[in-house]
């Protein structure tokens, strides 16, 4: 299939590679252009624009925030612009109100347009394991089937409005900020009580707390692997800005984002922003005299 993939960052660059790897036709763009060299060494084209890149069947995104999408979709040289009417394909984590505009700017061009947000780290990425979750039009996501199925492990398919795929995200990406708090003050608790970290991780995380996210930030948060970030704090930060408009707009009552989104802030303010979004178990620990 004929793909255009825009943004070519930790997340954007390694599912670009495994769509190439796949057999596909990539077209790819990047606001930096020296980031579009080894996708061209492994079989990509460089498009000059962000239309060029949407001369193809699908348009992907894969962009840090809001305003990066907006720039590339409704900007001059943007998707928007191209004549060839893609399926927008929108893999960022970006806001509910981005979604509805996204979905009625491509229908009154013509155009399609896929919420796909995805759950996984850049290594996830690289190694085609992320979990897609895909909202849009039954035929339109029909299309980007084999798609999803060269970047992940499975597709949640979660309705026709787009829009609902980002609701999900955000809903995961709070729910993961307020496990790395929760178990970062049991560690910080154990620590002050002599007992070691690791020791708790392994007890909670082979009992009630055997999920994913907890083995995951359990060993970042053991080890201290705060950088390089996989997920910078900034980005973590808003996502949780993404999540209080929500449910602002929604009258929804999150008491625990208001600690969350301080943590964050406190985090890059003492440790910039190239920190992980898990730094914020620093916080936890220096608050508590560590
Ligand atoms: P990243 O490494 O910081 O990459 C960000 C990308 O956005 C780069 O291609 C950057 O271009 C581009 N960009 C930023 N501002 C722009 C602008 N104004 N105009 C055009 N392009 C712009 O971020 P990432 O970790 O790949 O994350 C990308 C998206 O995936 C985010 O929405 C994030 O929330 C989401 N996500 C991340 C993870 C994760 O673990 N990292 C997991 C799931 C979802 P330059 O190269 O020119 O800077």
């Amino acid at each position: 299939m004929d793909i255009g993939f825009i943004g070519l960052g930790q997340m954007g660059s390694a599912i670009a590679h495994n769509l190439v790897k796949a057999g596909h036709s990539v077209a790819v763009w990047n606001r930096s252009p020296e980031k579009t060299k080894a996708l061209v060494e492994a079989g990509a084209r460089k498009a000059e624009t962000p239309a060029e890149a949407a001369g193809g069947k699908v348009v992907v995104t894969m962009l840090a925030h809001d305003a990066a999408v907006e720039r590339v979709v409704f900007g001059e040289d943007g998707v928007l612009a191209s004549p060839a009417r893609p399926i927008h394909v929108s893999m960022s984590t970006i806001g509910i109100g981005l979604a509805e505009r996204l979905t009625m700017a491509h229908a009154g061009a013509g155009g399609g347009f896929v919420s796909a947000p995805v759950f996984g780290r850049p290594n996830a990425a690289e190694a085609g394991k992320l979990f897609v979750v895909a909202a849009g039009a039954a035929e339109a996501l029909a299309v980007c089937a084999p798609l999803f199925a060269a970047v992940g492990q499975r597709t949640f398919t979660v309705g026709e409005d787009p829009k609902a795929a980002n609701v999900i995200k955000l809903c995961g990406n709070y729910m993961i900020m307020a496990a790395i708090e929760s178990l970062a003050e049991a560690m910080t608790l154990a620590a002050k009580n002599g007992v070691d970290k690791a020791s708790l991780l392994e007890v909670l995380t082979s009992t009630l707390f055997s999920a994913p996210v907890f083995k995951t930030y359990g060993e970042i948060l053991v080890h201290e692997q705060f950088k390089p970030a996989g997920f910078a704090a900034p980005l973590g930060l808003k996502d949780m800005n993404l999540v209080d408009a929500a449910a602002l707009n929604a009258k929804a009552s999150m008491p625990v984002l208001a600690v969350l989104r301080s943590q964050l802030v406190t985090a890059i303010a003492r440790h910039g922003e190239e920190v992980d979004w898990s730094a914020i178990a620093k916080v936890v620990d220096e608050n508590s005299g560590v």
